[in-house]
C-alpha cells in the first residue's frame, strides 16, 4: 500500500524544462541538472538518527554522538548537504527572494522521503519551523513553511503550520558555537494546538541540530511521541 502510494507520488514529480538551481543550465530534470544533481545528492552514508556523517561506520548505523545522548527526534531526512553550492542558492532564496529554489530542493527532499519512506509510516502530520513575527516581517516569507506546504500538497500529509510559534526573537545563529545556540533558543518556542503522536518538523537548513531540539522538547511536552525532521541541507 505504501509503495503504491509513492508510485503515485513519484509520477506528480514535475518534469519541466528550466535552468538548474544550481549551476544555472538548462535541464529537464526538476530543477537540477544531471551532474549538480549526483555532485549534491547525499549517498546514505550518514547517521540514521541525526543526519551526520558516519564516516568509517557501516552504512545504515547510528553515530556514536546518538548512541551516548539521543537528540529528542528519531530520524533526520536531508535532501543535500549544506556545502557549495547548494549553500549559496540555499541563501539566494532566503535572502534575495529566489522563490523557485524552493521548488527544486523540495522535489529534491521529496525523493530522498520516498526512499526513507518505503518500510516505515509517514507521520501523520507536517509542522514547519516558525519565524519570530518580527523575522517574518522582515522576509516576507517563512521558507519552512513554503517547503512544508510544498510537501503537504504532493504527500497528502495534514500541515499544521500554527502548532507551533516562535516567541523568542533569537539573534541571527550564524557563527555561534553550539553552546550559545541553546542558550539563545531556550523557551523560543511554544504548541499553540495539539499535535499528533507522530510529526515531521521541516526546516530548511539544519547545522548543529539546536533549533530543532528545542523545538522538539515542546513538542514532546505536548503528546508527540515521535518526531523525524525533514530538512532541506545538513551540514
Ligand atoms: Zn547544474
Ligand atoms: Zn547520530
Amino acid at each position: 500500500m505504501v509503495y503504491n502510494l509513492f508510485s503515485i507520488v513519484r509520477k506528480n514529480i514535475p518534469q519541466y524544462s528550466g535552468n538548474c538551481s544550481l549551476c544555472g543550465l538548462s535541464t529537464e530534470y526538476s530543477g537540477f541538472c544531471e551532474p549538480c544533481l549526483s555532485a549534491v545528492q547525499r549517498d546514505g552514508h550518514y547517521c540514521q538518527q541525526c543526519g551526520n556523517s558516519l564516516g568509517k561506520q557501516p552504512f545504515g548505523a547510528t553515530c556514536g554522538q546518538c548512541l551516548k545522548k539521543p537528540p529528542r527526534y528519531q530520524t533526520l531526512v536531508a535532501a543535500t548537504h549544506y556545502e557549495f553550492p547548494v549553500s549559496h542558492a540555499i541563501s539566494e532564496m532566503k535572502f534575495e527572494k529566489q522563490l523557485h529554489h524552493i521548488r527544486s530542493f523540495s522535489n529534491l527532499l521529496l525523493e530522498a522521503l520516498l526512499k526513507h519512506y518505503q518500510d516505515t509510516p509517514l507521520p501523520q502530520a507536517i509542522v514547519p519551523i516558525p519565524l519570530h513575527s518580527n523575522r517574518l516581517r522582515e522576509r516576507g516569507f517563512n521558507q519552512s513553511q513554503l517547503i512544508a506546504k510544498h510537501l503537504n500538497r504532493k504527500l497528502n500529509i495534514p500541515l499544521l503550520d500554527h502548532a507551533l510559534l516562535r516567541i523568542k526573537d533569537t539573534p541571527h545563529q550564524i557563527g555561534l558555537k553550539a553552546v550559545e545556540r541553546r542558550k539563545n533558543l531556550k523557551r523560543a518556542f511554544t504548541v499553540k494546538q495539539e499535535l499528533p503522536k507522530h510529526i515531521a518538523l521541516v526546516d530548511d537548513v539544519v547545522t548543529t541540530g539546536s533549533t530543532i531540539q528545542e523545538a522538539s522538547k515542546q513538542c514532546l511536552k505536548h503528546g508527540v511521541e515521535r518526531i523525524d525532521v525533514w530538512c532541506l541541507a545538513k551540514t
